[in-house]
């Protein structure tokens, strides 16, 4: 083992993901967190009996990072797949609701699926031609390896352009625009339709944790807390001679052989000025959406049992992407009875809602929420606002290939140093950011 300290820049879920690892195998490691909390974009905030989710909500328990250390923090009895889920679908100012349960609640579901009117009846036949298109990339990925190599071709491709040249415009406005909007909060033109594909090989259903995603966070935290150093931002990587040297801090410069960046790739090029160019470009194809994301505690719920998501269709121009249900069901986030909705600005009404103040834009948003739910109170009991400038990574056109080329060739272009985070995994999520945290510290390790 080396006699330096590894040094984590960084205390997000990959961050954590890779102290945790190193921790476990016995390797001397510091955190250095910029925040006075760990957790980064996925953590849990309490008030008044509600817990708040801090940036990610979901997950699905076949990741396998994701569910190792589920199991290993003895989270697993509160890791739930929601196996009914309502959604409902937007058009033409009205709710359309969709269930998806087990066979037996989707047979006594028949009369509210044949009053299904969510899509224009252009879109069946568009989704049945785009589905087919999909499907042959679908198949090209091998179950076993789980190689994504098959979806580089389309690295470059636009959601947009393949859903409107595979399937049609009405399946673009009512399907791809709205799944992208509320998986990446993210218009079809801003993502790869690689991605999109991808979610739709590895997406079996949605996982939630009873006390939030952020508890897997807490748990890792719990088992390293010693290690990191809260309130203690990076200011520079500093690397020579292609040999990374240490990191310098507020504090002074830490040495160090082994740096692991767990911070996002904008900070990431920020932090290391000196990267090769082998390094720096694929991170300069790294585009994140931006929200300003609110959440609404309210002490009645207003949606159904079992509701989820709104589905805002791209045409309807809302200002939102999503508005979403946190409470009820496995979830124990609320107290009995009340409600928890929390929906996601779209970026590109960033200038427009930039300009008000904190409380207009507040009372802009609840009025758009009442659009979709009238029965939403103009007071609710409570209301949180967290800005993410960078929310999540895009995965625009052009990131994949140049992310791939990068993780197959170039990982190891700075002595000691290896990269970390959701934007190395073609699905940005808390998984992407779990296991390429668990990859570069495996990397530390075999080069200690
Ligand atoms: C509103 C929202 C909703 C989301 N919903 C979901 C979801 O439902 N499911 C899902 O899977 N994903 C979701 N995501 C995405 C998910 O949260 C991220 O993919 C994941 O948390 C990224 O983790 P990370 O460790 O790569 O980065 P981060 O969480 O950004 O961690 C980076 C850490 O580095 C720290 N840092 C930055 N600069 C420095 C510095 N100079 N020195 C030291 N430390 C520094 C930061 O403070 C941060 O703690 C959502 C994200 C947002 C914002």
């Amino acid at each position: 083992m080396g006699e330096k300290q590894v040094v984590v820049v960084g205390a997000g879920c990959a961050g954590l993901s890779a102290t945790y690892t190193l921790k476990k195998a016995g390797v001397d490691v510091v955190a250095l967190e910029a925040s006075d909390r760990p957790g980064g974009r996925c953590w849990n905030m309490k008030r008044d009996g509600f817990l708040l989710p801090i940036g990610a909500g979901f997950t699905e328990m076949q990741w396998a990072t994701t569910q190792k250390f589920v199991r290993e923090l003895g989270l697993w009895n509160q890791a739930h797949e929601l196996s009914t889920v309502r959604v409902a679908f937007w058009r033409d100012g009205r709710n359309y609701f969709l269930l998806k349960g087990t066979p037996l609640e989707m047979l006594k579901n028949i009369p509210e699926m044949l009053r299904f009117r969510g899509w224009p009846l252009k879109a069946y036949p568009q989704a049945v031609k785009l589905g087919l298109a999909l499907r042959k990339y679908l198949r090209r990925i091998n179950p076993v390896t789980e190689d994504l190599d098959p979806l580089l071709e389309l690295g470059n491709v636009s959601s947009a352009q393949f859903a409107l040249t595979r399937g049609g415009p009405e399946i673009l406005d009512y399907l791809i625009a709205p799944f992208l909007g509320t998986m990446v909060l993210a218009r079809p033109e801003e993502v790869t339709i690689s991605h999109l594909i991808a979610l739709a090989f590895f997406m079996s259903g949605v996982c939630v944790m009873e006390d939030g995603l952020g508890s897997i966070n807490e748990g890792l935290y719990e088992k390293v807390k010693e290690n990191v150093r809260l309130s203690t931002p990076v200011t520079e990587v500093v690397i020579e001679g292609k040999q990374v040297k240490g990191v310098e801090t507020g504090e002074g410069f830490i040495e160090a052989d082994q740096v692991i960046c767990a911070t996002d790739a904008v900070l990431a090029r920020q932090l290391i000025p000196d990267l090769p160019d082998t390094m720096r470009k694929p991170l300069e194809t790294c585009e994140y959406s931006s929200t300003y994301s609110y959440i609404f505690a309210l002490e009645k719920k207003i949606t159904p049992e079992k509701f989820l998501a709104t589905i805002i269709p791209g045409s309807e121009r809302s200002i939102l992407t999503a508005i979403i249900e946190t409470a009820g069901g496995a979830m124990k986030t609320a107290p009995e009875g009340a409600g928890l909705m929390y929906c996601f600005t779209a970026g590109w009404y960033d200038e427009e809602l930039g300009q008000l103040s904190d409380d207009e834009r507040r009372r802009r948003v609840i009025g758009e929420v009442r659009k979709f739910w009238p029965e939403f109170p103009a007071e609710p009991y409570f209301t949180e606002c967290i800005r993410w400038d960078r929310a999540i990574n895009l995965e625009s056109p052009g990131q994949f290939p140049a992310i791939h080329d990068f993780l197959k060739n170039h990982t190891r272009d700075v002595k000691g140093l290896y990269l970390a985070g959701e934007y190395l995994f073609l699905i940005a999520c808390t998984e992407g950011a779990y296991a390429t945290g668990e990859k570069a510290a495996n990397m530390v390790m075999e080069d200690l």
